[in-house]
């Protein structure tokens, strides 16, 4: 094929199909593969796939291009959602053995194709969390460590976050073992429009604005735990723009990708009350709510790829809010008729 080409794993989620337009608007040719299309808008995807990358047959399918392999792969397929899913531990052994499988399986058959065709071009990008750092370094909501060499000796506190620090080795080993020219990010809360808002996998800033789009001036909504755990969020955009720059760079170590706008989550819903206009009290319940404090460290990613976020918190809410806001007022036009 004379474009460079892109194969997109998880492009029926929220990064993938934001990944997919992206590679799509730079030339490339793109191949996206997921359980299920994107939930908000056609894919923009060449080919899109829809199938199940734990079959091991599918994915040794799916990394051939016409007799040849990927000159990249964008790897976000994994079982994950937001604190209600992942920190409850109803679905840990899913998130282990589903996530876990796809990793090996995208390794594994892309050596397997290597070595048929003689080849080993193929980038492969590697989507990490931050929820893979230690818990004991995350206590203090106003000092979280998440620097990239906190990471050891390993503590997270969620079976997802030891899958990914698991992958993470898994991409390395493969690395060192069979030369595979590896990239890793540690996201950081990645938020914006067409991400998962409702349903129970959805993350803190999604639930935040759907809970403020729905209420009345005045009224009040739920927050789980007392609102003091800290957090940063990085809009899907600069996620987009940081992860591409990785990806063209030599750099093989495991970056950071977020931003240090840290936050109390009292504080992100009284910003979303603001982008909405609406004076909002809350009201405290039980429920999962993560490490204490947790804020990205850029020092890293800034040295090794001249990337810094630069959209403050406000903006990324505003456009996030106006876009939820679109969905719930679309829900309730539709149970209307
Ligand atoms: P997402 O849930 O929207 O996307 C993941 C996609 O993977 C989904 O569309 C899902 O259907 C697909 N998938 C799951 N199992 C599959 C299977 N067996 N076969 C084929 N497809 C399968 O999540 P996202 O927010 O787009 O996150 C993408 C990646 O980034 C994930 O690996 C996630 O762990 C990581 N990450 C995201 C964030 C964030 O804030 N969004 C933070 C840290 C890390």
């Amino acid at each position: 094929m004379d474009k460079k080409t892109a194969l997109v794993l998880g492009a029926g989620g929220f990064i993938g199909s934001h990944m997919v337009k992206r590679l799509r608007s730079e030339g490339y040719w793109v191949r996206g593969v997921d359980l299920k299309y994107p939930d908000f808008t056609m894919s923009a995807a060449d080919e899109f796939i829809q199938d199940d990358l734990r079959d091991v047959g599918l994915v040794a399918r799916a990394l051939d291009v016409e007799g040849d392999t990927f000159d990249e792969i964008y790897q976000f397929a994994a079982d994950m959602g937001g604190a209600g899913y992942i920190f409850t531990d109803e679905h840990s052994a899913d998130i282990m053995h589903n996530s876990a499988t796809i990793n090996l399986n995208v390794l594994n058959e892309q050596v397997a194709l290597n070595r048929l065709l003689g080849v080993n071009k193929t980038k492969i990008f590697y989507s990490s969390s931050a929820c893979m750092y230690p818990e004991h370094n995350q206590l203090d909501p106003d000092n979280p460590d998440c620097r990239e060499e906190s990471a050891y000796p390993a503590n997270p506190d969620s079976e997802y976050g030891w899958e990914k620090l698991f992958s993470e080795r898994l991409y390395l080993a493969y690395h060192h073992n069979y030369n595979i020219p590896v990239r890793i990010a540690r996201y950081h809360n990645i938020f914006g429009p067409e991400g998962t808002w409702e349903g129970g996998k959805e993350k803190a800033p999604a639930a935040i604005c759907r809970k403020v789009a729905n209420a009345c001036d005045e009224d009040s909504i739920e927050v789980w735990g007392d609102g003091l755990q800290t957090r940063s969020f990085l809009y899907i955009d600069e996620c987009i723009e940081a992860t591409r720059r990785l990806m063209d760079s030599e750099c093989t170590k495991p970056l950071n990708i977020g931003s240090e706008e840290m936050v109390t989550i009292n504080q992100l819903v009284d910003i979303a009350a603001k982008v909405a206009g609406k004076k909002i009290t809350k009201v405290y319940v039980d429920g999962p709510t993560g490490v204490r404090g947790r804020n990205s460290n850029n020092d890293l990613v800034r040295e090794e790829l001249m990337w810094d976020y630069f959209m403050t918190l406000e903006e990324g809410i505003k456009k996030t809010y106006e876009w939820i806001r679109w969905q719930v007022s679309k829900q309730i036009y539709a149970e209307v008729e």
